[in-house]
């Protein structure tokens, strides 16, 4: 039998699916089902783009979600997916929450993401990239991409010897560079907003806090956090990353499948998604939980209220891993100041506290405070766009 992805690209080649928004199916969340257009229907995608190219041995899949606030936008991702239904049930939860990410943080961008099946450390090329930014043209514009996990800024180079439509781009090509640091910082005040509202003091001075993965992200979160003495653990699964990092940086290394065992006050989860689910919280024993990653809820739902029950504070993932998109987006539209960036980044801070206020007033979880002020802020700007005034 034919590969998943085989199969969608022997059957149309370039196979997408247009479909207009209706906010209601926002809030849903995909189904674990087979039928790749239920998939797309169950979360309103609008475009779904499977590139597939022999020559360079590329297989991505583009997802443009909603392009209400402007042309979607969001980092490429590559990795080896344990199936390609895994890659493109990643890629729509990822794109989704793009569309919320960049409507809370007040950005005109939609949401959109990429990824690239494939091994980061072993598969790269310099053609893979450059037809991977081919497939990024075709969309003309509707879709921008930039750095996400295993993509770095020299690939980003590589994609925009083929596409304008790239942002993250090296800052020696007049580019705003790795956003990492950015998504680091706004993390980092993420967290201290949650420090004010749980121990009524912003100072994460001999607050134990544990990273996972301390890629991009979470080494440049280690190095906030130990400039403010905070005790940090960390896990990541390349031994190499972890011994630079200990040499760096005043860190005790755990083992990764340990991580959600140590006592600890906040848990950063900056590797992978859905790592805050039935198993893992059962045994975390935090107060708060912010960090990077992308869609660290397994189940919306279900674990956004088992955090609430526990009394753990969860940070919305889309609402504090913003300063990275606010980094290419002040790129994308040109007008490119470092300043305004860290100062747009600090503004994290603010969100995070009005979040928490409004999740209690609400009383709602976290999680679902968050997506309703991402929608509210989308069906008004929907609304802006249905006159033209001269
Ligand atoms: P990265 O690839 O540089 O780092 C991810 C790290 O996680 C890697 O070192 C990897 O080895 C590690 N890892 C993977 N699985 C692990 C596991 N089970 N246990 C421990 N470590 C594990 O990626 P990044 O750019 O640092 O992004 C990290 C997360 O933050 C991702 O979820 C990404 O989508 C999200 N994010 C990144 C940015 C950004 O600016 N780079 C912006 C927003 C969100």
């Amino acid at each position: 039998m034919l590969a998943f992805f085989e199969q969608q690209v022997r059957s149309y080649h370039y196979h997408t699916q247009v479909k207009f928004l209706t906010m209601s199916a926002l809030t849903q969340t995909a189904p674990q089902t087979s039928s790749v257009f239920d998939q797309l229907a169950a979360n309103d995608h609008e475009q779904v783009v499977f590139c597939h190219d022999p020559h360079s041995g590329l297989k991505a899949i583009i997802a443009v979600h909603n392009t209400v606030l402007g042309p979607a936008a969001g980092g490429t991702r590559m990795w080896t997916y344990a199936s390609e239904a895994d890659a493109l049930t990643d890629v729509l939860r990822l794109s989704r929450g793009m569309t919320f990410k960049n409507a809370v943080a007040g950005l005109n961008i939609g949401g959109g993401k990429a990824v690239i099946l494939g091994d980061a450390r072993k598969d790269k090329s310099e053609l893979l990239f450059r037809t991977f930014g081919k497939y990024v043209h075709n969309l003309n514009g509707k879709y921008i991409t930039a750095e996400d996990v295993g993509i770095s800024t020299q690939d980003i180079e590589y994609m925009a010897m083929e596409t304008p439509y790239v942002s993250g781009k090296p800052e020696s090509m007049g580019g705003s560079g790795d956003p990492s640091p950015f998504t680091a910082h706004g993390v980092y005040m993420a967290m201290k907003a949650c420090a004010k509202k749980v121990y009524g003091s912003e100072s994460l001075a001999g607050k134990k806090v544990a990273v996972q993965g301390i890629g991009h992200v979470g080494e440049a979160l280690v190095a906030n956090l130990a400039k403010e003495n905070a005790v940090i653990y960390v896990a990541d699964i390349y031994e190499d990353l972890l011994k630079a990092v200990a040499q760096k940086y005043k860190v005790e290394v755990v083992p990764t499948d340990s991580i959600y065992d140590v006592e600890m006050d906040i848990y950063a989860p900056c590797a992978l998604g859905a790592t805050l689910n039935d198993d893992t919280l059962g045994r975390l024993k935090c107060a708060i939980v912010a960090g990077a990653a992308n869609n660290q809820l397994k189940d919306e739902k279900i674990h956004a209220d088992l955090c609430k029950q526990k009394g753990i504070l969860y940070a919305p993932d889309f609402l504090i891993n913003s300063g990275g998109i606010i980094n290419v987006y002040y790129e994308i539209i040109g007008n490119y100041n470092r300043q305004r960036v860290v100062e747009h980044t600090e503004r994290i801070y603010e969100y995070t506290l009005n979040l928490i206020d409004t999740a209690a007033q609400e009383q709602v979880n976290t999680h679902e405070a968050a997506v309703s002020i991402a929608l509210k802020r989308i069906a008004a700007i929907e609304k802006l766009k249905r006159t033209y005034i001269a």
